[in-house]
């Protein structure tokens, strides 16, 4: 269980007189919780995704996004600096390790990798340098006599080694049933060439695999057909189900949200959240466009 909490945001474009694109963005997500972020192109959406992955084609000019990670992991006598993480301050799969998760492009040009192995690396890359984030933690707690707490909080497979072959077989074959993908899907090459469509499913089956806290997808739903889409749309619905994903869905279109029944729906509006509301917010949005949410934004402001 986490909640990921963004205040007042600010962003430019990381270069010399670059660009200012988010301008005091104010979001929480938490586990459990489906929010869709709508907006019209150019709004900021896709910028708001990977500064919160801390993409360096970006400089956070101010605010704060910060992950608070609760449950049973995290008990009432966890430090604050095991519990509370400022992702500002961390590299990107430092922030992916504690459970963010942003979708990311395969690289095309890596010759004869499979998507297992692939997806392996990836999962044990993640409880390796979770591990590591949290003993970093537990060293500067070491003078704190009152820390309370003996045991690292990290259980499981990264305590004894990475993940095996045979271990991630069956992890794979779990994950792939509940999101009822092909079985051969796993055993083909990254560069074999996926479709559009191929490529959102394996967005949400390394998701599966992760078990982000949060997992931010990015028009996930743009280019799919109708049956890829429910598809995909059945995986994410799985993410939340199944191990408690919190997602923040963006998209420009309503569709989705027909099949991903979000719990809060947001619009941005030039680098900001202009207004916030649950699934009906969307139907509007559907039917009436953009305009009346920026003449109500503008006309109070
Ligand atoms: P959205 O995803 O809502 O369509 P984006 O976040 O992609 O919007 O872009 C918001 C604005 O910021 C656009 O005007 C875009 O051209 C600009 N922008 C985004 N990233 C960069 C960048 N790396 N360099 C220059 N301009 C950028
Ligand atoms: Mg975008
Ligand atoms: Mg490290």
């Amino acid at each position: 269980m986490a909640t990921l909490k963004i205040e007042n945001l600010q962003a430019k474009v990381a270069e010399d007189g670059g660009e200012t694109i988010l301008r005091g963005v104010d979001l929480e997500v938490a586990s459990n919780d489906i929010h869709a972020l709508m907006g019209p192109n150019g709004s900021g959406k896709s910028t708001l995704a990977k500064v919160i992955a801390g993409h360096p084609a970006y400089e956070v000019t101010g605010g704060s996004v910060t992950l608070e990670l609760e449950g049973d992991e995290f008990d009432e006598e966890m430090p604050d600096d095991l519990r509370e993480w400022d992702l500002l301050d961390l590299e990107p799969n430092e922030r992916a390790a504690l459970g963010i998760f942003l979708g990311f492009q395969y690289p095309a040009e890596i010759e004869g990798i499979t998507m297992v192995n692939f997806l392996r690396t990836a999962l044990n890359a993640k409880l390796e340098e979770r591990e590591e984030l949290f003993e970093e933690g537990e060293e500067e707690e070491e003078d704190d006599e009152d820390a309370g707490y003996e045991t690292s909080p990290m259980e499981g497979p990264a305590d004894e080694g990475e993940v095996g072959v045979a271990e991630f077989q069956e992890i794979l074959q779990e994950k792939m049933e509940v999101l009822d993908m092909d079985e051969k899907f796993a055993s083909r090459y990254l560069n074999a060439g996926f479709s559009g469509g191929e490529k959102k499913q394996n967005e949400v089956l390394q998701a599966a695999i992760l078990e982000p806290e949060i997992a931010v997808l990015d028009e996930i739903d743009s280019g799919l057909d109708i049956d890829r889409l429910q598809d995909v749309s059945n995986g994410i619905n799985a993410l939340r189900d199944e191990q408690g994903t919190g997602i923040l869905q963006i998209t420009h279109y309503q569709r989705i949200l027909d099949y991903v029944e979000p719990d809060y729906v947001h619009v941005m509006l030039d680098g900001k959240i202009a207004k916030s509301g649950g699934a009906e917010l969307a139907e509007q949005l559907e039917d009436d466009g953009y305009d009346w949410v920026r003449e109500e934004v503008y006309e109070t402001a």
